[in-house]
């Protein structure tokens, strides 16, 4: 293991039943955080990117990023990048 170095985490966010998968025309979609962050010796010190994405719960059909409506992306980042789940994270 490194000293120091990136890592990434993803972090579950709230179901969505606002769009509709172009794929499957299933409604339900899961939305993620992906974090990535500096740490040394394993501790999380710096947030270096946030990113959103959302999934279909049924074929896995994936949206990340700019890929994502603005509005809904929006919404999945003030719901998961919010001091209440950084803060554990981020805690040393
Ligand atoms: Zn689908």
């Amino acid at each position: 293991m490194n000293i120091y170095g990136t890592k990434g985490k993803v972090i579950k966010g709230e179901i969505l039943q606002s769009l509709t998968c172009p794929h499957c025309g299933n409604k339900t979609h899961r939305s993620f955080g992906v974090l990535r962050y500096f740490h040394l010796c394993g501790v999380p010190l710096i947030p270096l990117m946030e990113r959103v994405g959302i999934e279909c719960t049924d074929c896995r059909w994936t949206l990340l990023d700019r890929q994502v409506p603005e509005q809904i992306r929006q919404e999945i980042n003030s719901n998961i990048f919010e001091r209440k789940y950084l803060l554990p994270i981020f805690a040393g």
